[in-house]
């Protein structure tokens, strides 16, 4: 795992520190209390920011220089956490004002090489305004107005602190997720030849492991490694579900059944399978299942089976791949592959697409490469103006993979029609390599 970029969170006390470390967090991990100095211990935890994962200090306290004395001891561990981070947040009280505690820390971060940002706390609704325009005085840069208590400000921070702990593009991470087993599940209606299909490819192939139960009540996982045309192993987790396993007697309560079924395998696939009778065509509820999965982020995979009875196969194929586009837009780009389950047609080429789609579903594209095309989209079809009011859009980040998600900024962005954000998702897909895997897009407002 790669070492996450760190922030390290500054103030005199009873600022914020904490309660801003927690929200960061997401657990109550830091103990807050009303009383200066309660903060005793440097904590760390991973935050996560508008998808920006990063590492967050909430350091102790910055009082005395004494090293004998708690509040010396406490400064020396200060200055240790921002000297090993990537950026320091340095809050204020905005409501307080300036003291010469701020003031003297603030000349201390001056002198040290880390970058700061500078944010004035408890500015919720309109409060603090005398208190911002002091922190100015710093000469620490602009800063942030922030309610780590109410959550506001936190576009702006998200901005402020993005260059310094946005991680880095490196192969390491693309490397470290295409390491882990395959986790894949072979999902469908009743009859599409879901347990044919698993019993295929593990009669073929080695089993390392199990059966074991344990993921969850209902569903077990299957460790075995695929021996690729190439002749390579490559380590695959099958997702098997009750409903697979355990048929019932009644044939509705089967169809819903394997509804409920695809949204646990779901749960836990990084890449699901879609298996179709192809006797029977594409269904309603098979877009009702691909549009789950999808919904949940998930890689999807379109298998038509049982393809060596099937007659008029190109009619058939073109017939379920038009059908598909037409039903749910987002199946666009989605590999569709014919496969049978009993001669074990297609199922190299299945399990080599159900790798291509996870790594195109954990990669992440550069910043800059991100917005050199993100300008020439908006160029070739600029955002509309919505009552002659230009809507400004500045950048655009992707904020995680896994599914690749986007986050894309501006000024009255709340005024942005669907259709136009169809059309960069559209972009995205098309134009930078996502075109098989779902992408989340949203925009926000910043100043
Ligand atoms: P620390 O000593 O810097 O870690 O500060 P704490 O996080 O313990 O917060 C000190 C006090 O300020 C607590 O009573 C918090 O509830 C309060 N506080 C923290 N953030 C805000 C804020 O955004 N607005 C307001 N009004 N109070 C806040
Ligand atoms: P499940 O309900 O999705 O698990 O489906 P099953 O695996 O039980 O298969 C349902 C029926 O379809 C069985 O009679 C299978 O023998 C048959 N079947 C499954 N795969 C194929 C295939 O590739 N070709 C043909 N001809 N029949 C298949």
């Amino acid at each position: 795992m790669a070492k996450l970029p760190t922030l390290a969170i500054v103030g005199r006390p009873n600022v914020g520190k904490s309660t801003l470390f927690n929200r960061l967090v997401g657990k109550k991990l830091a103990l807050v209390d009303d009383r200066p100095g309660v903060t005793r211990d440097r904590r760390e935890g991973d935050a996560t920011l508008l998808g920006l994962e990063f590492r967050v200090i909430d350091t102790a306290g910055y009082e005395d220089e004494d090293p004998e004395t708690l509040p010396g001891r406490m400064r020396a561990q200060t200055i240790a956490a921002v000297r090993e981070s990537d950026a320091a947040l340095f809050l204020i009280d905005a409501r307080a004002g300036l003291t010469p505690l701020d003031e003297e820390i603030a000349r201390w971060l001056r002198s040290e090489t880390t970058p700061v940002v500078l944010a004035a706390n408890k500015a919720e609704g309109r409060a603090g305004e005398s208190g911002i325009l002091e922190a100015y005085g710093l000469g620490l840069g602009e800063p942030i107005a922030l309610s780590a208590e109410h959550g506001e400000g936190v576009v702006d921070l998200f901005e402020h602190i993005r260059p310094y702990v946005e991680r880095e593009d490196g192969p390491e991470e693309e490397l470290e997720d295409g390491e882990g087993p395959l986790k894949l599940a072979i999902v469908g209606r009743p009859n599409a030849g879901k347990s044919t299909l698993i019993n295929r490819l593990l009669e073929q192939e080695r089993l390392i492991t199990g059966p074991e139960a344990g993921i969850t009540r209902d569903s077990i996982a299957i460790d075995w490694e695929w021996e690729t045309p190439d002749g390579e192993t490559r380590p695959v987790r099958l997702i098997d579900t009750a409903g697979m396993r355990k048929k019932a007697k009644v044939e509705d309560k089967l169809e819903k059944l394997s509804v409920a079924d695809a949204r646990r395998a779901v749960d836990f696939a990084e890449v699901v399978v879609l298996l179709l009778d192809g006797t029977r065509g594409l269904e309603a509820q098979d877009l009702r299942i691909a549009d789950n999965v999808l919904q949940e982020g998930r890689a999807l995979i379109i298998a038509i089976n049982k393809w060596d009875v099937a007659e008029n196969q190109s009619a058939l194929f073109n017939g379920i791949k038009a059908a598909l586009e037409e039903g749910l837009s987002q199946a666009r780009g989605v590999p569709l592959l014919a496969v049978s389950a009993r001669t074990g047609k297609g199922l190299d080429q299945m399990l080599g697409a159900a790798f291509e789609v996870r790594d195109i579903w954990s990669k992440r594209v550069s910043t800059g490469q991100l917005n050199r095309w993100f300008e020439d989209a908006i160029e070739r079809n600029p955002p509309p103006a919505p009552g002659g009011k230009r809507i400004k859009l500045r950048y655009i980040t992707q904020v995680n993979t896994r599914p690749p998600s986007f986050v894309l900024f501006g000024t009255r962005v709340d005024q942005l029609p669907d259709s136009y954000l169809r059309y960069l998702v559209n972009g995205i897909r098309k134009e930078l390599g996502f075109g098989a895997v779902p992408v989340r897009l949203s925009a926000r407002a910043s100043r």
